[in-house]
């Protein structure tokens, strides 16, 4: 979101305002009173990222004929058995190029009696993991769907191209891994290409539980689905316009949670608003020509998607995709009816737009996975008093060696983007002078010596991106 600088309340804010140090190569779409530190690392990934790359491996994977969950598993050149060897084979060379940096397996479950799977079916995914550095089980990851499907659910056997819908994301989820396998990051980054998703989100729910029962510290899924389409059923043609769907208020809040964030906010400021917040800003500040609606809603309007198993188990999870999205290509036979042609095909997937969306998820993983983790145990206290304190956890040196400090963000309610920051250093806790918390919500970042910064974390349970 380009939101140009404040607005009807800055002149009353001036008199307390706090001495800001603006770094170089601070970009003129960000906030006038954010800091922030320009990453030539962050603007080499984005250029690396091929659409060419991206091209062949949705060729490649179209030429399956069909990724139905339930299609056949024997042949080498058709199905997803076929599908899912062949992703296999391509995260297995990326590995091989970069020293074997990414463990590279299978993750299965037999499912069954289920409305779209009635009959026992081994539903397998793929994973490939770079371990971080100093962090190794801090995580964020980024996924896209190895299933196809046409107009019902259940044909199997039928050609299910599926180009967009989602051999765009898991083509993306390939290039970023071929990119950010050359670099070495402190904390782990997951390169997912789930299966079952249009059976009912089967590979990012067993996944999701997997990570959980590893006791995974999974920070952030940016899961990518249709991220190819330009040309919106609404005749609108645009390449310059991605969304992130991002939840509020968490499903696995409490009770008590719940009442506490009645009387302190959070409706607007879970973890996963707040990772589509930060993807916002890479997209503002790395990404010539890109600019993010953030929606404040789990997904597209009762629709579903790969994200939100996580977000079911309480992981901030987001879903990138298309701004513009055409329903003749999507979950269609093959067909021309009425002169309009239906299907999924690769007509429906324009390359570069799709590699600006990867690329965008590229320079997003990176920036999170050198960063420290976010800070935890994020409080604040303020009431019937002229300023605001915040207090945190100190996080682990061993984890983070490369912690320069914390970061406090602030913004009026109503606005959608952080508005204001403060660089505080290594402290666990800080007052903001004359800054009343009534007015503000607000949040701390940790940052890295190099200037790389976490999300920002929303004081309490309803912001807290855990330990
Ligand atoms: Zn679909």
């Amino acid at each position: 979101m380009k939101y140009q600088h404040i607005n009807k309340h800055s002149k009353q804010l001036k008199p307390f305002f706090l001495p800001l140090i603006l770094i170089a190569g601070l970009n003129h779409n960000a906030q006038a009173d954010v800091t922030y530190q320009d990453q030539q690392n962050l603007h080499e990934i984005v250029k690396q990222i091929s659409p060419k790359n991206i091209e062949k491996d949705v060729i490649s994977l179209v030429n399956f004929g069909t990724r139905h969950t339930l299609s056949e598993t024997e042949s080498d050149t058709r199905g997803i058995g076929a599908a899912r060897r062949w992703i296999k084979s391509e995260f297995d060379a990326i590995s091989e190029k970069c020293g074997g940096c990414l463990k590279v397996y299978y993750q299965s479950q037999i499912i069954q009696g289920e409305s779209r799977i009635p009959n026992a079916t081994e539903v397998v995914s793929v994973i490939a993991v770079q371990r971080g550095i100093s962090d190794p089980n801090r995580f964020v990851m980024m996924s896209g769907d190895i299933d196809s499907r046409v107009s019902d659910p259940m044909n199997s056997s039928s050609d299910s191209p599926g180009a967009n819908d989602n051999a765009s994301g898991l083509a993306g989820t390939l290039e970023a891994a071929r990119v950010l396998s050359q670099y070495k990051f402190n904390g782990s980054i997951v390169y997912a290409a789930l299966a079952g998703e249009e059976q009912g989100l089967f590979g990012g729910k067993i996944l999701a539980e997997a990570a959980k029962k590893d006791g995974w510290r999974l920070k952030a899924v940016l899961n990518n689905d249709m991220i190819g389409n330009i040309a919106g059923i609404n005749g609108v043609i645009n390449n310059t316009s991605a969304r992130v769907f991002a939840e509020g208020t968490r499903m696995t809040e409490t009770p008590e949670e719940a009442r506490s964030r009645r009387f302190t906010g959070g409706e607007v400021d879970s973890p996963s608003r707040n990772i589509a917040r930060y993807i916002d800003w890479i997209a503002d500040r790395y990404i010539p020509n890109l600019d993010t609606m953030v929606i404040y809603r789990l997904d597209r309007f009762t629709r579903g998607g790969h994200h939100r198993p996580f977000n079911d188990l309480g992981y901030p999870a987001v879903r990138i995709m298309e701004t513009n999205e055409n329903y003749n290509r999507q979950h269609q036979d093959l067909r021309t009816e009425n002169g309009i042609e239906y299907g999924d095909t690769l007509a429906g997937v324009n390359f570069p737009y799709a590699a600006k969306l990867t690329s965008l998820n590229a320079a997003s993983l990176a920036s999170m996975a050198w960063a420290p983790s976010p800070p935890a145990k994020v409080s604040i206290k303020g009431a019937v008093q002229p300023s605001t304190t915040l207090n945190w956890a100190a996080l682990d040196k061993k984890q983070n060696p490369q912690l320069a400090g914390y970061k406090i963000y602030w913004r009026y309610t109503d606005a959608p983007q952080w508005q204001y920051s403060k660089f505080v250093g290594d402290v666990t806790e800080y007052t903001l002078d004359n800054v009343v918390i009534d007015n503000y919500f607000f949040g701390v970042a940790s940052v890295s010596t190099e200037g790389y910064e976490s999300p920002v974390v929303f004081p309490g349970a309803a912001g807290a991106f855990g330990e």
